[in-house]
């Protein structure tokens, strides 16, 4: 491998530049026409044009980026999270072209596209899901039927779902039904597969999910596991390793749980197991996320590994260490700083950027594509970066989060900052003791709008 191509934007475009010319590789951007400003391009050693603001001619154009490795001689593609990272057929196309798709092999990717299935290698790997149906639901008879043998409430999901996208809570057969349609044609939209599924929607939950890593020679270890709960419609908002408000032999069990998967599967690459876990710690498997996370820092940082790298070396088929990701210690917290306004239903938010001030200093760190006087266009998703904070405990964690948070000065745009802020004041966050409904409860009693 010596010249690696980034199939993505932003600030993980960034972090993948970084860990190749790490790694002595020269590096290819793309980009689309409005974001021939953005730091990626300016970074990389080559850049190209790849089409239109719109994804689907730009981001998601797979001929055009095939296109682009080729002209540059680029053997190795990294897609980094979204746009093409869990595209089965995109990393097929790359084997063929002898390009080295940096994640799994794509017969792994497909499997792991289909929750349904995925959820049968989990419990062939001895680990419980939530009941559901076995299959798509192929009519409105059938939904009826099935949601009478489960029992409400119960969440409809898209077979081939990610993001929150096709995704429903259902109280009773009217939400059902018309549930049913909307996640049907929300599905359609977005995954090209209207496959929906039923299944029990568990009562407060935490989202707990492992970083597992995997290489070509049947070797699998863990990065720990990370919290992340704090959601809003069903996205990520705060994410923190190791979880607060587990016991210690559940998280072991978690961890376990995830390497027996990720083999199950014949994993081969960086990945992360997601569960459920409820009030009892009973845990249940949701799905596994084939590609680098957004979340990802938290587990570097109790680490010290840099997953990117690893990521990559993996690729070239080096077999990993396991020791190096034995020693885990710390606390670290990330937030997810957003272009929206949270007082506006979190419309998203876009213009010139001013950089006041941002924070810095032992322990913090902030992972982001912006800079003074870049441009946020409403093109793309709203993050603008990731602020991860470090330190030996969490409860120093938090309060090294308050003034970090306190120093961001940004104009221009509106910024998630004061949410954040107001979050980490909470009793449950600060007792560790929160689920997938603490933000949609704080924002209830603060007057918010509902989320
Ligand atoms: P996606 O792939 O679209 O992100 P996931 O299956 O990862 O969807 O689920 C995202 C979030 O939705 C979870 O973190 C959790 O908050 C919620 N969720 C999913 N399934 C259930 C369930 N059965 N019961 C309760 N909440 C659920």
């Amino acid at each position: 491998m010596e010249k690696l191509l980034v199939a993505n934007r932003g600030e993980i475009a960034l972090r993948i530049i970084e860990a190749a010319r790490e790694l002595g590789l020269s590096t290819v951007a793309v980009y689309s026409e409005p974001d021939k400003t953005q730091l990626h391009v300016q970074l990389a050693d080559e850049a190209y044009c790849i089409g239109p603001k719109e994804p689907e001619e730009s981001y998601l154009n797979l001929p055009t980026i095939i296109g682009a490795a080729d002209i540059s001689g680029a053997d190795a593609i990294h897609p980094g999270y979204g746009f093409l990272s869990e595209n089965s057929h995109f990393a097929e196309v790359c084997e063929g072209h002898d390009i080295k798709f940096i994640g799994p092999s794509s017969s792994v990717l497909e499997l792991a596209g289909n929750k349904l299935e995925s959820k049968k290698i989990a419990q062939k790997a001895g680990v419980n899901v939530l009941p559901g149906t076995d299959g798509a639901i192929t009519g409105v008879k059938e939904l009826k039927e099935e949601a009478e043998r489960l029992e409400y409430p119960l969440i409809l999901k898209a077979a081939f779902g990610g993001g929150g996208r096709g995704m429903r809570l259902v109280h009773d057969e009217e939400e059902l039904v018309n549930g049913f349609k909307s996640s049907t044609k929300e599905a359609e939209i977005s995954f090209g597969n209207g496959d929906i599924y039923l299944e029990k929607y568990l009562q407060q939950p935490k989202h707990v999910e492992v970083q597992v890593v995997a290489d070509e020679h049947e070797n699998y270890a863990h990065v720990g596991e990370r919290e992340c709960s704090t959601q809003r419609r069903h996205q990520k908002v705060i994410e923190e390793a190791p979880a607060p408000g587990i016991s210690d032999t559940t998280r072991d069990e978690l961890r376990e749980a995830a390497i027996r998967i990720a083999s199950e599967y014949g994993y081969n690459s960086l990945g992360t197991v997601e569960f459920l876990v409820d009030r009892d710690e009973n845990f249940y498997f949701m799905e596994l996320n084939a590609r680098i996370q957004v979340e990802h820092p938290v587990s570097e940082e109790i680490s010290g590994v840099n997953l990117v790298k690893d990521q990559i070396r993996l690729a070239e088929g080096e077999t990993l260490e396991p020791e190096s990701y034995a020693n885990l210690k710390g606390h670290a917290i990330e937030f997810r700083i957003n272009a929206e306004d949270p007082e506006r239903e979190f419309l998203p938010s876009s213009g010139r950027i001013t950089l006041k001030q941002i924070p810095g200093g032992h322990g913090v760190r902030f992972d982001t594509w912006i800079y003074d006087g870049a441009e946020m266009t409403p093109h793309y998703d709203s993050l603008i970066g990731k602020l991860i904070i470090t330190a030996d405990r969490r409860y120093d964690a938090i309060t090294k989060a308050v003034s970090a948070l306190r120093r961001f000065e940004i104009e221009g745009i509106k910024t998630n900052v004061g949410l954040h802020l107001d979050l980490i004041r909470q009793k449950e966050f600060r007792t560790g003791d929160y689920s997938i409904t603490f933000l949609e409860e704080f924002m209830e009693r603060s007057g918010g709008e509902r989320v």
